[in-house]
């Protein structure tokens, strides 16, 4: 009988006469060995995982679109700015940071907010978290953080302890803590977060100007957060809640918007700020530098398939294009190596010519082979080194950006003696009302369980001197009297 489904193939597009009984040797077995399609179909299962992202493993994604509201090419000459009504093609991926793939969405944790804008000069990833700040400052200290937020080696349990005692030991991170022991550190789903690029980065005109520049994305759905008891409810219904509430929100035409936003600092401010405006602890307050609108995201498009587009979504904050730059960020000059490195060990070294990765702009570079190499050549196979003499692809000098200006000895600075780690944590809690706080610190508390009084005592000592309310709470809601604890 005719059948009007497509014709089943192997791999190599062969016909499969049976998919479901294996060559064998009479009706009882066994499978001989020139069963090539059963061992084909076995083996591509075996292969079906990739390594999961070391940090940042659950994830949910969407395609979208960037409209420019507001005009900026004094400050940046990054097409995707040229003009007021411009619209730019994107991809969205959220994520928790340190829960496994398999983890539940609704945990009390920092969002990765990555946006890849696929503008008409190659890919910008703007690489972001829904903080404005992180809990480090130098990359060096990274991997030590994040084994604090994964699993014991031998209990093989995420430790409260590991968390607390790198925390109590790393008073820079207390900005972050406060973020993420507040309202803020367990959103509803996605769309009711903000975005931040958090690093410091920079623009450059066609002036060759440079001005150092702060990412925001606000959200437009407005802020929505669990308490920890509505989390642990939701957890108990689904783990994937984020992913319900993402997909189903843009699969019925209700589609989430951010108004992006910029803080601009001329170059030579970053000399006269009390903070450093590099240190990635801490922000820019916006009655210095006030927010200047920019344009508006929408998400309105589900991934046809999660693994092809979200999966193998590769962000890196080592793309940017012509207009936009790095800044003294230590922390981001880690981040634009390990992203990138990162990919070619999950994904393999051509990534970026994945569909979802490649740019929508022309590539020309001379790259040549490895794994999975399968983009064309610059049309003349001849043009295969630089300099050459047929036609391949040349540097283009007008997209250099103007040099950065440094100043300093080369060294292994540790300065954390005489940099301030409290005003910041202390203006972000005089931002909380009386109910807030008390979250605050009721998560806090339940976040310490278990953890030596020794430790505690360490952090407390921190709270104390972001504002003695601060520790107080911290010390009633564990249940420690405040004489006992001085
Ligand atoms: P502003 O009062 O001008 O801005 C406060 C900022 O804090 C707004 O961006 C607001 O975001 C955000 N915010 C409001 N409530 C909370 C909350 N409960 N938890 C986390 N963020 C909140 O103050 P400053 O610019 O002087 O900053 C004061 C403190 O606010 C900072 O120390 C920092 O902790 C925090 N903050 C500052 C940001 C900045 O870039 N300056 C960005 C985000 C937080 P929204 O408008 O979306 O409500």
């Amino acid at each position: 009988m005719a059948n009007k489904n497509p014709r089943l193939t192997t791999s190599a597009g062969a016909p499969v006469s049976n998919n479901k009984n294996s060559l064998t040797a009479g009706r009882r077995g066994p499978v001989v060995l020139s069963d090539y399609k059963l061992f084909e179909k076995i083996a591509h299962q075996n292969r079906e995982r990739i390594p999961e992202r070391v940090v940042h493993a659950k994830g949910w994604g969407a395609h979208g679109t960037f409209k420019v509201t507001n005009d900026i090419t004094k400050y940046t000459r990054a097409k995707i700015f040229s003009e007021v009504g411009k619209e730019t093609p994107l991809l969205m991926r959220f994520s928790t940071v340190a829960g496994e793939q398999g983890a539940a969405d609704a945990e009390r944790d920092v969002r990765g907010f990555s946006i890849k804008f696929y503008t008409e000069e190659g890919n910008w990833d703007m690489v972001g978290n829904n903080t404005p700040v992180f809990f480090v400052r130098d990359g060096y200290k990274f991997p030590d953080f994040i084994r604090t937020q994964k699993r014991h080696p031998k209990t093989n349990l995420r430790s409260n302890t590991a968390m607390w005692d790198f925390w109590s030991l790393t008073p820079e991170s207390l900005h972050q803590v406060t973020i993420l022991m507040s309202d803020r550190g367990l959103p509803v789903a996605p769309m009711y977060m903000n975005g931040y690029g958090s690093h410091t980065f920079s623009f450059w005109n066609n002036q060759g100007e440079r001005y150092w520049v702060k990412f925001h994305f606000k959200t437009m759905q407005g802020h929505r957060h669990y308490t920890n008891e509505e989390a642990k409810k939701v957890i108990g219904e689904s783990r994937e809640s984020y992913q319900e509430e993402l997909f189903g929100t843009i699969e019925r035409g209700e589609f989430p918007k951010w108004k992006f936003m910029v803080q601009i600092m001329p170059e030579a401010d970053a000399e006269k700020t009390p903070y450093n405006p590099f240190d990635l602890t801490k922000v820019w307050p916006h009655s210095d530098y006030p927010l200047i609108e920019v344009g508006e995201i929408e998400l309105n498009r589900n991934p046809e398939n999660y693994f092809n587009e979200v999966e193998n979504a590769a962000y890196s904050p080592s793309n940017v294009v012509p207009g936009i730059g790095f800044s003294p960020d230590k922390m981001l000059q880690a981040r634009v190596f390990s992203y990138a490195d990162a990919h070619r060990y999950r994904l393999g070294a051509h990534y970026e010519s994945l569909p979802i990765n490649r740019p929508k702009s022309p590539v020309a570079h001379y790259h040549k082979d490895g794994l999975m190499r399968y983009y064309t050549d610059n049309n003349n196979p001849d043009a295969y080194y630089e300099p050459n003499s047929f036609g391949g692809p040349e540097a283009d000098p007008s997209v250099e950006e103007p040099p950065m200006k440094i100043n300093g000895d080369i060294g292994r600075y540790e300065y954390e003696e005489e940099i301030d780690v409290y005003t910041q944590p202390r203006a972000l809690f005089n931002l909380f009302d009386d109910a807030q706080k008390e979250r605050l610190f009721n998560n806090i508390a339940e976040a310490m369980g278990g953890v030596p009084t020794e430790i505690i005592e360490r952090q407390l000592a921190h709270f104390d001197k972001v504002d003695p309310a601060y520790g107080d709470g911290v010390r009633a809601a564990l249940g420690i009297s405040q004489t006992a604890a001085q």
